[in-house]
């Protein structure tokens, strides 16, 4: 699904009949996972946050003071895209709180809050988050002392920013998330990928935050575990408490609280079709994913969690195309054991019953945090440019080497294939053969059970300059996967989870369809495998596209395949080679749309 973003995001309301009933209230924003669902909110910003107290030694100092003064700059960051948001807002609310996050952000240039707690880390030797409550306990004491309401408003900000800092020190997911009651829709300013992966569907209905693109990871949770949500719903904050009635609508992108008798009907009704043709679709399961012509297409599926097997199962996916391993890495303090992970590939392995398994090694960095790797990350953290993927495996070559010993472990109950992610030269390939092979051989004179042969590895073309160089990369690699989300993103200079530039985010952008288009071709004269393994194999508008373009092979959110399956089989190869030829001339990417766009209606 592609999310269809809008340039004006307005909260309306109408007025209720009845004054014991709370007015209808809707809230639009991004639809980035589809689906209608009915629940009762939560608000993130209710829970309590937890603040751990030790004692820093006399040389950690100043690495304190820098976690601090980065955990300032991304609150500083957070807050400024609040601000512009807030901008979007109709009337004087927009202007309210647009006034309120600009005192939040001359607090994070430099105040007493700021210059307290970098003194209580210095001479106390305090943690930054102990140091941060505690400055903001003396200074609400302070404060109490006034009886002034201007003042007292000014303590709520301060305690506002102390509170952002500590849950930025803290990177503490919620722990009510996992906790909450059957049927809770989660309402919040930003999740992370580590919050959504706590989302249970069985208890969890949906969500909706402020912040958010539809092809981040966040984002890419939703659609996998099937929760219909919004981001980008300026206002949501403001509009929701804990408690209310909440439909998301996560295929019009809107959030209707408090929902009038009417809409209840409305909803009741869409729900009965969604599920009506989410039945006829399944019926597609056993049936093989032929082109009209006789080409078969493999589809496989995405895995983000291990909980979405069965699903992977009951949509009929062919393999594993993509197993992200990061969730493995998030919400813990300690780095997952060799044990663990091939306790945990040789279950997925073993469902798969023979069907290969492509695992992604880990794809850390960027919006993906891992806590207890955060000291090797440290400023790189949360650039989309920094120590991501490959780059950080190849500093901490322990963590790489545990992983591919535990996936190498997994080869011997069926056929696996390694992926790297980010890689952008060859150097990252050999290098991680080498390693692969050593920790093979150490397998082997451990006599430890194994695959017979090494697996297959493969790279991710998701940087632009791997795609340019894709034919010596070929000569390096056992197959390709192209990444489509981070390749539109590192193209387009989009970052992804950002809703402000989310309009500009485009995979039908000609620079996009180039470097697909280019490292297909390389991987046919290499004669190695190739796939799209990225947002864009899932969506049926680009189906005829990557056929026509060479591409035989797309892994997806497993919810999506027989949606594909439906597509490929209304296909004919000439047609799509045709069809890709004449996008492939363009040089504007609403005119691809069109040409798409009219195929699929014309053919459907
Ligand atoms: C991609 O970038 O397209 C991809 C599949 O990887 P991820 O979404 O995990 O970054
Ligand atoms: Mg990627």
């Amino acid at each position: 699904m592609k999310a269809k973003p809008r340039k004006t995001r307005r909260s309306s309301r109408a007025a209720s009949a009845s004054a014991a009933t709370p007015a209808e209230v809707i809230v639009s924003g991004l639809g980035v996972s589809p689906g209608i669902v009915i629940g009762t909110a939560y608000l993130r910003e209710t829970g309590t946050l937890e603040v751990p107290e030790y004692e820093i030694p006399e040389n950690g100092i100043e690495d304190e003071c820098d976690r601090f003064r980065a955990a300032v700059s991304r609150a500083a960051r957070q807050v400024r895209r609040l601000r512009a948001k807030a901008e979007t807002l109709p009337g004087s609310a927009g202007e309210e709180l647009a006034y309120l996050l600009e005192a939040y952000g001359h607090m994070l240039k430099g105040s007493r809050l700021l210059r307290g707690v970098e003194k209580r880390i210095t001479e106390n030797r305090m943690n930054a988050e102990a140091a941060v409550q505690a400055e903001l306990t003396e200074l609400s004491a302070g404060f109490a002392e006034m009886d002034d309401a201007y003042l007292a408003a000014r303590l709520d900000d301060i305690r506002h920013v102390a509170h952002r800092l500590i849950r930025s020190l803290t990177k503490t997911p919620y722990r009510s998330m996992s906790e909450l009651p059957e049927g809770s829709i989660v309402v919040a300013e930003e999740l992370t990928p580590a919050d959504t992966a706590q989302m249970d569907p069985r208890r969890i209905h949906g969500f909706a935050t402020v912040l958010g693109g539809a092809e981040g990871h966040v984002a890419i949770m939703a659609r996998a575990l099937g929760l219909p949500a919004v981001a980008g719903a300026t206002g949501i904050m403001s509009a929701v408490k804990t408690g209310d009635t909440l439909v998301i609508d996560g295929d019009g992108g809107r959030i209707i609280v408090n929902p009038g008798a009417a809409t209840l009907v409305e909803v009741g009704r869409r729900r009965a079709e969604r599920l009506s043709e989410e039945k006829k679709l399944v019926r597609l399961r056993r049936v093989p994913a032929v082109t009209r012509d006789g080409v078969e297409i493999q589809l496989n599926a995405n895995v983000e969690l291990p909980l979405e097997m069965d699903m992977v199962d009951r949509m009929g996916a062919r393999g594993i195309g993509l197993l992200r391993t990061e969730f493995m890495f998030m919400n813990r303090d300690d780095l997952p054991s060799e044990d663990e992970q091939y306790a945990l590939f040789r279950d997925i392995v073993g469902k798969m019953k023979g069907s290969p398994v492509t695992i992604r090694t880990l794809d850390i960095g960027g919006e993906k945090i891992a806590q207890t790797l955060l000291g090797d990350i440290g400023e790189s953290v949360s650039s989309a440019l920094g120590l991501r993927g490959v780059r950080l495996s190849l500093k901490r070559t322990d963590v790489l080497e545990t992983q591919f010993a535990a996936i190498l472990r997994a080869g011997k109950h069926g056929p696996v294939r390694i992926l790297l992610p980010m890689v952008s030269t060859v150097a990252e390939v050999r290098k991680a053969r080498e390693i692969l092979k050593k920790v093979a051989a150490r397998l082997k004179r451990r006599k430890v059970a194994m695959a017979e042969t090494l697996p297959p590895l493969g790279v991710m073309i998701e940087v632009p300059g791997a795609a340019l160089s894709a034919d010596a990369l070929a000569m390096a690699s056992d197959f390709f996967a192209i990444g489509s989300n981070d390749l539109t993103m590192y193209t387009l200079a989009i970052d992804r989870s950002d809703e402000q530039v989310a309009y500009l985010y485009n995979p039908l952008h000609p620079a996009v369809l180039r470097l697909v288009q280019f490292a297909t071709m390389a991987a046919l004269r290499a004669r190695i495998p190739i796939s799209v393994c990225g947002e864009m194999a899932g969506d049926p508008r680009f189906t005829v596209l990557l056929l026509g373009l060479g591409i035989r092979d797309l892994s997806m959110v497993p919810a999506n395949i027989p949606r594909i399956k439906q597509r490929v089989r209304e296909l004919d190869m000439v047609e799509a080679n045709r069809r890709a030829g004449a996008v492939m001339e363009q040089i504007d990417s609403g005119r691809i749309a069109m040409l798409l766009d009219d195929f699929n209606g014309l053919s459907s």
